[in-house]
């Protein structure tokens, strides 16, 4: 068992446990459940087939009582409607602020039940239970939530920290391949910014047996390096940029294939390859560093190239990238593997980054 505890500005610390099998054991969390009448439960339709059951069992177990929204699973559900539809339902239930919202699920649960957590009577309180390995390692600790608009991805959102973060890897023994693929992107990229050790222990795995047989360790250590960062910059000021490695690049490559043809972790991997490629050429990073970075995506199957995109379209979606700021974008490069920096780029010259 490993356990990080959060503190952030202004808020409630809260801790964040990374044990294998504790979803069998929430029941023995008194102390966080039984401060609770009420919990509701959000968690989508595949994630409720598998563990709705048990965790409803184990939360009533330690004290509160226990209700169950579940929603339809995918992106598409991240959507102001469906906030809608679980506002009602939290109404229904009669929610009331001593309560507490847990989201069992994915990255879009946490998003959508942390935003629903975060407005509902002006915020109550959440408690995230992520069960991908993305969510696990990445969406579930910051405490940033929010949900997508029509006109694009997590337009509306909050910061809302949880009470506390419960992560049991034993949850990813029934994620499909490609979403732990995915997540795998993410890990690497800790790797990549903040712990060359994390990095060449990712390059040493020749089985996959093996790499499962560590994930509490290694999900302890992504969960460390993100709450690090959060920690010293809670609200995205400077720091937390370096979490975007791989993402500006990524980003535009999600959208312009309209977020069909590549998933989130696979634009990153093809991101972090990308931006490698072109700080070697302007000196800021070490040659041995993009090798490095093509072998281990490659041996965890993730894409390196850049498609081919138009480059007025590519002009088009990053230029509404909420990222700029004041005709500027802030970009994370890496010096060599496990140390990040953040470089400043002019509007006109980011293009260049996908040439
Ligand atoms: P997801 O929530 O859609 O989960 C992926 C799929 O796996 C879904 O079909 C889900 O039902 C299924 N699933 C989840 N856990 C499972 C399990 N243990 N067993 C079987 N099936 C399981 O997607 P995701 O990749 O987890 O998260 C993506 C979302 O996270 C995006 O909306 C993204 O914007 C968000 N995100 C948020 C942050 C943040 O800081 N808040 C950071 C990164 C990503
Ligand atoms: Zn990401």
């Amino acid at each position: 068992m490993k356990e990080l505890i959060c503190k952030t500005e202004n808020t409630h610390q809260y801790p964040i446990i990374i044990e294998k099998g504790i979803k069998g054991r929430l029941s023995q969390m008194k102390a966080l459940f039984s401060q609770y009448h009420k919990v509701v439960i959000i968690t989508d339709k595949n994630v409720a087939k598998e563990y709705l059951g048990e965790v409803e069992r184990q939360v009533r177990q330690a004290g509160p009582k226990v209700y169950s929204i579940v929603i339809p699973p995918g992106e598409a559900s991240k959507c102001l409607t469906q906030t809608a539809e679980i506002y009602n339902e939290l109404i229904k239930c009669n929610i009331t602020r001593s309560d507490a919202i847990l989201t069992l699920g994915g990255g879009v649960v946490g998003d959508l039940g942390g935003f629903c957590a975060a407005t509902y009577l002006r915020g109550i309180d959440l408690i995230q239970v992520p069960t991908s390995l993305l969510a696990q390692v990445d969406s579930s600790v910051g405490g940033k939530v929010g949900i997508d608009l029509d006109y694009g991805k997590n337009l509306v959102g909050a910061f809302h920290q949880p009470r506390a973060v419960i992560i049991d890897p034993l949850f990813l023994e029934t994620l499909e391949d490609h979403y732990m693929i995915d997540g795998m992107a993410e890990v690497i990229k800790y790797g990549c910014i903040s712990s060359a050790p994390l990095f060449v222990k990712l390059m040493g795995y020749a089985y996959y047996e093996d790499l499962v047989e560590d994930m509490e360790e290694i999900i302890a250590k992504c969960c460390q390096i993100k709450r690090d960062v959060v920690q010293t910059d809670e609200h995205e000021q400077g720091l937390r940029r370096i979490l975007n490695f791989g993402h500006t690049i990524g980003h535009v490559v999600e959208t312009y294939f309209k977020f069909k043809k590549y998933s989130h972790g696979e634009a990153v991997a093809i991101g972090m390859a990308q931006i490698t490629k072109k700080t070697v050429a302007e000196g800021i990073s070490q040659k041995d560093t993009y090798d490095n970075i093509i072998e281990i995506l490659e041996n965890y199957g993730l894409p390196t190239e850049l498609p081919k995109m138009p480059l007025d379209k590519v002009q088009e979606i990053l230029f509404t990238d909420k990222k700029f700021e004041n005709d500027s974008l802030y970009i994370c490069a890496l010096e060599k593997i496990g140390k990040a920096q953040i470089v400043k780029i002019q509007k006109p010259q980011a293009i260049e980054l996908f040439r």
